[in-house]
């Protein structure tokens, strides 16, 4: 038995420390990062099934470092939001996200995720509306996607950025829906706009009937409060078919298409307009 805890404790203890290592790793490379050189955005549709439009990209940010290689957002906006690097990472990846929008047909909008340390900056609103109308873009045009885990921190402070932002002219979603503890709460308190389904229930959606249900009850709602409603993470015509007989109008996944380079859009959008 002492040999399996010894074990266990050394097997525990250097999965630790090298977690930590790299986390110190790609804080480091973050620090000495050339942000406007080694960050970029892919851009993924938001499809209008019913309409047979794009109704919006989403921009996800994707960061190539010359000493790491390519580290996925997952991994390093959690640093740098500990580290307190978010503000100019999120300010270069907004403006990259806002260059081609112009160049895109007007009905066609921008959703560009926030974290929550964007969320509790006293000045966010400020200077996302100066990048905004740096770009020429309608703020109209601009969406911010917002998870619920991104609200509970200072919960005061981020209403009032997205107060803010709603007053400059943007839309709020609310992100990842269903997979925090007060989805509802937040419905009723926010200024907001969508509803993004998360893929947890997309994925389940043939397989477990209450997420059917829960998808379904969730389409309503959207419905009865006046919210566009998105569902997420859709990799099958299967669970295209089942969300469209649920109500769901808007969907966006790899079924549609993966997130591509802002220089595949213009091809993109010529194809879809075509088929
Ligand atoms: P998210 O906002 O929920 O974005 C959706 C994620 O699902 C993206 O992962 C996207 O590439 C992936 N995805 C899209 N369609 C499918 C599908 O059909 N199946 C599956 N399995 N996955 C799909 P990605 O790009 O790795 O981003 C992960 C998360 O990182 C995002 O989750 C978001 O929370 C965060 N993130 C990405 N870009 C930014 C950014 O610019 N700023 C901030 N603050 N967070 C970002
Ligand atoms: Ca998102
Ligand atoms: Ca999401
Ligand atoms: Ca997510």
């Amino acid at each position: 038995a002492k040999e399996t805890a010894r074990g266990t404790t050394v097997v525990f203890t250097a999965d630790f420390d090298q977690a930590l290592r790299r986390r110190d790793l790609v804080e480091q490379a973050l620090r000495q990062a050339d942000l406007g050189a080694e960050l970029t955005v892919l851009m993924q549709p938001l499809v209008d099934v019913v309409r047979n439009r794009v109704v919006a990209f989403e921009a996800l940010a994707r960061w190539y470092s010359p000493n790491l290689g390519a580290v996925p957002p997952s991994e390093f906006i959690a640093v740098a939001e500990a580290a307190d690097l978010m503000q100019p990472i999120t300010e270069v990846l907004l403006a990259k996200a806002l260059a081609p929008v112009r160049d895109w047909p007007e009905e066609i909008g921008l959703s560009f995720n926030l974290s929550a340390r964007d969320l509790v900056s006293p000045n966010l609103v400020g200077r996302t509306a100066r990048i905004i109308a740096e770009s020429g873009v309608a703020p109209s045009r601009v969406t911010f996607e917002v998870t619920e885990t991104a609200l509970i921190g200072d919960f005061g402070q981020a209403k009032a950025s997205l107060d803010g932002l709603k007053l400059v002219g943007c839309r709020i979603a609310l992100d990842d829906f269903g997979t925090g503890f007060s989805s509802l709460s937040y419905v009723h308190r926010l200024p907001l706009d969508r509803l993004k389904i998360d893929r947890s229930f997309t994925s389940e959606l043939e397989t477990v009937p209450v997420c059917r249900d829960i998808v379904g009850t969730v389409v309503l709602m959207s419905r009865n409060l006046g919210l566009a409603c998105v569902a997420e993470g859709v990799e099958s015509a299967g669970q295209a078919a089942v969300l469209r007989a649920l109500g769901c109008e808007t969907m966006q996944g790899y079924h549609f298409h993966a997130p591509m380079r802002i220089e595949r859009v213009p091809a993109f959008l010529e194809r879809f307009a075509a088929a």
